[in-house]
């Protein structure tokens, strides 16, 4: 599966904002958005005009860069959020949410999301008992995330382990620690979905 591989700190200078994208690194002094808080590239401190289009732009970047999802899987999510009943703009957050790497993520058991989906891709992470090396694989409620047994010696896992405990799990999944073990209790709720996106600006975009 295609992914982005360019530097990761100039896509939240783009955006302006941490978008969390290098685990304990965006905590800290060495953080790129603190150092240069302004756009990458010769022009990025220009001036730049604000318009209807660029924000809502923007937005669909931003949602994209967090997620780790490319353009054209990312107009399929939309798409097939467009297809299910309710707000498509909330429907679309609830679908990347249900990533597989994302639950290794929002579980606390990986640093960030390039961690989490390398331990997917790498097979140290199993769906109900089976190996699952596929990323955009999409949980459902009641399935049971672990890192492989014999996987729990071997990198990335071993620098994962460090940060266990130390985040907050949303409600609807629940984390067993000394099991290295995610239980998806429930499917998302936009309320529970932490990211700094307004999902309305997306769909005016693509309902252009
Ligand atoms: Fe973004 Fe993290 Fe890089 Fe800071 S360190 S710019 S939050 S990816």
């Amino acid at each position: 599966m295609a992914r982005y591989i360019g530097p990761d700190c100039k896509l939240c200078r783009r955006e302006r904002q941490k978008l969390y994208l290098k685990g304990t690194r965006c905590e800290g002094p060495k953080c790129a958005i603190e150092k240069r808080p302004y756009p990458p590239g010769e022009h990025g401190r220009g001036r730049i005009r604000e318009s209807e289009y660029l924000l809502q732009l923007r937005e669909k970047q931003k949602a994209r860069r967090i997620y780790g999802v490319l353009e054209r899987q990312f107009r399929n999510y939309y798409q097939e959020a467009t297809r299910q009943s309710g707000l498509t703009g909330e429907n679309l957050l609830k679908l990347l949410e249900r990533r597989l790497d994302n639950v290794v993520l929002r579980g606390g058991l990986a640093r960030s999301r390039d961690e989490a989906r390398q331990m997917v891709r790498h097979r140290h992470v199993t769906v109900n008992g089976r190996t699952v090396n596929i990323p955009s694989y999409r949980v459902r409620a009641g399935d049971v995330v672990a890192i492989r047994e014999k996987s729990r010696s071997a990198q990335p896992v071993v620098g994962a382990l460090e940060i266990i405990g130390t985040r907050t799990i949303p409600p609807w999944l629940s984390t067993d620690q000394s099991k290295l073990q995610i239980t998806v209790l429930d499917l998302p709720d936009r309320a529970h979905i932490d990211v700094p996106v307004q999902e309305q600006l997306i769909v005016e975009l693509y309902s252009k």
